[in-house]
C-alpha cells in the first residue's frame, strides 16, 4: 500500500511521534527529525507545561498504535471542575454525565511514550538534533542543520523523500516554506501570558486537594488553574495580562497580590515555594495560529499545532492534534494511499475544524476567567450568602 514510499516528519513532538507510528504500520519508509535532542535521555525541560489534559478525541487517535491503555493507566481522571471562590469556598463542575472524565496526563512522559512506540518499528528511523531549516516544495527536497553542541560548524544535511509531513509545533519552519505560496496565515498573541508553579504535596505525602478535578480559580481578568500529577503534587498555571506580570516585580508584590486574589493558593503552594517559582522564568505568551490550506500539491503537509496553534483554555490543541493523526490515516485509505487527492481531501476537511477549534479555545479563554462562575455564581449566591 505504500508501494516503498519514503516520507520525511519534520518534529518529534507528540503529533510527529505519533505519526511516525502510523505511517510506519501502513508500510511506509519513515525518517523523523527533531531538533531536540532526545528527551527519553534527558530531563524535564523546564517551564514547558508538565501536563496536560486529555480527552476522548487524543485518547482515540493514541488507540490506533496500542497506547491509549499505557496511557489510561498513568494519566489522573479529572471528573469535574473544581471552583475556588476568594473566600475559599469550592463548588464542582462536572465535565458531562457520571463516568465521562479528562486525563491529567505527563506531557513529558506521553511524548517518551509515543517516541518510543516509533522507535520500535523497523522502518522507523528517529534524527534528533536535526533542525529543519528549508525545502524545495516540488521536489520535498528537505535541509536540515545538525544542532548538537558538539558540532559547532553546524553541518547541513540534505534529504529526499517522497513527501514531508509538518509537525514543528507552533512557530513551525515547514509551514513557513508554505506561506511563499498562495496561503493563507494569521498569528494573533493575546494579552495574557502563563506561569507554572507547583503545589507539592502535604508533608505526610499526600495530595494537598482532591485529585480528581481541574481546580480552577477564575478571577474575570487572570486565573489560576491547577491539574494533578502522579507524585502527588498540582502543577499550576496562572494566566494573566504581561501588563499585570510586569507590575509583579518583587518577592512583597508577589505575595500581597496572591494573598489578596487567590489567598487559598498561597496556602497550598507556600510562601517560600511561591517566591522562587515566580521569578524562575518570566511568563511565556500564546499564540492562535490559522492557516488554509495545510498542504502542497502531494509533497507537503501540516499536522498539529504547525497547522492550528490555539491558546490552551479549551484544553483540545494536543487532542487536536493527534485527531489530525487519525483523520488523515481514514482519508489516506478511503483514497487509496494517493497523496495528492488526500493530502487536499485532509486540508479541505480540517481546515475547518482547526478554525473552529481555535475560535472555541479563544471563547473559552473568556469563559473560564468569568462565565465558569456566572450561572453556578448566581445559584451559590444563595447557598453560600457570599
Ligand atoms: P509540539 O509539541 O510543539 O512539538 C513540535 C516538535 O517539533 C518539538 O519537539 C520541537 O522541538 C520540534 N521542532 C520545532 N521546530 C523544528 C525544526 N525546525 N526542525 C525540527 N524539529 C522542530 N493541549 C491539550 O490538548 N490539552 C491541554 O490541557 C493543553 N494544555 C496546554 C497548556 C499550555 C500552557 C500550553 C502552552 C499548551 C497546551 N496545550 C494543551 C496545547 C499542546 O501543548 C499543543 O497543542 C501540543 O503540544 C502540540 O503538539 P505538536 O506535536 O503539534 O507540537
Amino acid at each position: 500500500m505504500a508501494d516503498g514510499k519514503r516520507v520525511t516528519i519534520v518534529g518529534g513532538g507528540p503529533v510527529g511521534a505519533l505519526n511516525a507510528c502510523y505511517l510506519s504500520k501502513k508500510g511506509y519508509i519513515v525518517d523523523l527529525y527533531e531538533s531536540r535532542s532526545d528527551i527519553r535521555k534527558t530531563e524535564n525541560a523546564v517551564g514547558r507545561s508538565i501536563n496536560l489534559a486529555l480527552s476522548l478525541r487524543g485518547i482515540e487517535a493514541l488507540k490506533e498504535v496500542g497506547l491509549d491503555e499505557k496511557v489510561k493507566a498513568l494519566g489522573i481522571p479529572m471528573r469535574a471542575r473544581m471552583i475556588h471562590l476568594v473566600n475559599g469556598k469550592c463548588y464542582p463542575v462536572p465535565y458531562g454525565k457520571s463516568g465521562q472524565h479528562l486525563l491529567s496526563v505527563d506531557r513529558m512522559k506521553l511524548n517518551r511514550d509515543v517516541l518510543s512506540a516509533a522507535s520500535e518499528f523497523p522502518n522507523v528511523d528517529l534524527h534528533f538534533n536535526h533542525k529543519f531549516v528549508s525545502c524545495d516544495l516540488a521536489t520535498a527536497k528537505s535541509t536540515f542543520v545538525k544542532t548538537s553542541p558538539q558540532l559547532p560548524d553546524k553541518e547541513e544535511v540534505t534529504i529526499t523523500s517522497d513527501a514531508i509531513f509538518g509537525c514543528d509545533g507552533a512557530h513551525s519552519a515547514v509551514r513557513r516554506q508554505l506561506q511563499k505560496r498562495r496561503f493563507d496565515y494569521s498569528q494573533q498573541y493575546i494579552p495574557h501570558g502563563y506561569k507554572e508553579l507547583t503545589i507539592p504535596p502535604t508533608e505526610d505525602g499526600k495530595y494537598a486537594m482532591p485529585a480528581n478535578y481541574l481546580h480552577i480559580w477564575p478571577r474575570h481578568e487572570f486565573m489560576l488553574i491547577a491539574l494533578p500529577n502522579q507524585d502527588m503534587s498540582f502543577t499550576c498555571t496562572l494566566f494573566m495580562a504581561f501588563s499585570i506580570f510586569d507590575t509583579l516585580t518583587t518577592e512583597q508584590k508577589v505575595l500581597d497580590f496572591f494573598r489578596e486574589v487567590f489567598p487559598s493558593a498561597v496556602d497550598l503552594i507556600g510562601e517560600e515555594l511561591l517566591k522562587t517559582d515566580f521569578f524562575l522564568l518570566p511568563p511565556l505568551p500564546m499564540v492562535t495560529v490559522k492557516a488554509s490550506p495545510y498542504h502542497y500539491k502531494d509533497k507537503v503537509v501540516l499536522f498539529g499545532d504547525a497547522a492550528h496553534a490555539c491558546v490552551p483554555f479549551y484544553g483540545q490543541g494536543l487532542n487536536a492534534g493527534l485527531e489530525d493523526v487519525l483523520v488523515f490515516h481514514e482519508i489516506l485509505e478511503k483514497h487509496n494511499y494517493a497523496f495528492d487527492v488526500a493530502f487536499s481531501a485532509f486540508s479541505e476537511q480540517r481546515s475547518k475544524d482547526g478554525h473552529a477549534v481555535a475560535d472555541l479555545s479563544h471563547q473559552n479563554y473568556i469563559e473560564m476567567r468569568s462565565s465558569v462562575t456566572s450561572s453556578w455564581f448566581l445559584f451559590r449566591k444563595k447557598v453560600d450568602s457570599l
